[in-house]
């Protein structure tokens, strides 16, 4: 079978207008095992070499943990069918936001490559984004794209097909969680790493944060798998929310979340994003539109419009008419 390529990203991203744009007629739809959550795969046909790809199309998710049925289903996937790559459709004119799952697919080591979709809604709120600059950054391709027109497909299914075609293992991504939480992290991860708790399907670190964020889906099988440790990391994880509770008023799921915004929004003022602070050109082609499509004084304006140009066109075209007739006056005796 063709290598799979997942799709994944915020609802309303364009993940399901890209799907199309790549698939065609070549799809069905389906659901996913045991779940009511609708499956669409498909397949990609690069025109010029009939390169093949496996499109599937995931359930929309903000985030990746176990807090929705369509982000348990989105994470199994990815965990137990082992895409060979996933584009993550970002939505351009949300940037900060949509970046929030991209940047877990990063923590999980999962190879992605991004779609930057909606540049035409992004430019048209005044946003420029530097699609080389966040490559760079995030160490990812990122693609700007505009999925209803299918603008920036081809650049995108290259840069996949390339992940697909020069596999690399992906180091995952370590965010700094802050003086509370990563010293804790790390004791959790030394443990897991020790027990082989569950490591071969997850990453250590990753199965310590799942802890912290109370993650049900993990917990579970890590109860079952090894009670004792697991018990033992709930015990760390309740000291560590004690303690934030009392001195921060706050709860580990809620500081991971911060760190991993604060972690985003670092990235974005590195230049990666621009807004248009040109406030007066802005304002000033605003209140020119505000006259010029008002109900009553819109229509009036169109009529003096074409009036001038009657009046124009009756009164000054004698002149470049004399010209003409003059030119072939003398074309017909010449
Ligand atoms: P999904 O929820 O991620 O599957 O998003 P959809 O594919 O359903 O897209 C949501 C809406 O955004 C639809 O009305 C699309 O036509 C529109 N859309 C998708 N991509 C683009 C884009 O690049 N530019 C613009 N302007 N609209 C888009
Ligand atoms: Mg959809």
């Amino acid at each position: 079978m063709a290598p799979t390529v997942a799709l994944a990203g915020n609802p309303n991203s364009g993940k399901t207008t890209l799907f199309n744009e790549l698939t065609g007629s070549r799809q069905h739809v389906g659901n996913y095992p045991g779940v009511t959550v609708e499956k669409k795969e498909g397949t990609y046909v690069r025109i010029h070499d009939g390169f093949r790809l496996h499109i599937v199309d995931l359930p929309g998710t903000y985030s990746l943990t176990a807090y929705s049925l369509e982000e348990v289903v989105a994470r199994d996937f990815l965990v137990d069918q082992k895409p060979e790559v996933v584009i993550n459709i970002v939505d351009a004119s949300n940037l900060e936001r949509n970046l929030y799952l991209a940047i877990q697919f990063l923590e999980m080591g999962i190879p992605i490559c991004i779609a930057l979709n909606m540049i035409d809604v992004a430019k048209k709120r005044g946003i420029k984004v530097d699609a080389q600059k966040l490559s760079s950054l995030l160490g990812v391709p990122v693609t700007p794209t505009v999925a209803r027109s299918g603008r920036g497909k081809m650049e995108l299914m290259d840069s996949a097909a390339q992940i697909v075609q020069e596999p690399h293992q992906v180091t995952p991504l370590k965010i700094s969680y802050g003086a509370d939480i990563d010293p804790v992290l790390s004791e959790m991860e030394k443990e897991i790493t020790d027990s082989d708790f569950l490591t071969d399907t997850y990453q250590a670190r990753w199965i310590a944060l799942k802890y912290l964020e109370s993650d049900e889906q993990i917990i579970r099988k890590g109860q079952k798998a090894n009670p004792d440790l697991s018990n033992r990391l709930k015990e760390m994880v309740r000291k560590v929310s004690h303690h934030l509770l009392n001195t921060l008023d706050t709860y580990p799921e809620a500081m991971i979340a911060d760190q991993r915004y604060g972690y985003i929004k670092s990235i974005l003022k590195q230049g990666v994003i621009y807004h248009k602070y040109d406030r007066n050109r802005l304002y000033s082609s605003d209140r020119i539109d505000k006259v010029l499509t008002n109900r009553f004084v819109g229509p009036l304006i169109m009529l003096a419009v074409i009036a001038g140009l009657y009046h124009f066109t009756f009164t000054y075209s004698k002149v470049p008419v004399g010209w003409l007739e003059l030119f072939f006056g003398w074309l017909g005796s010449a």
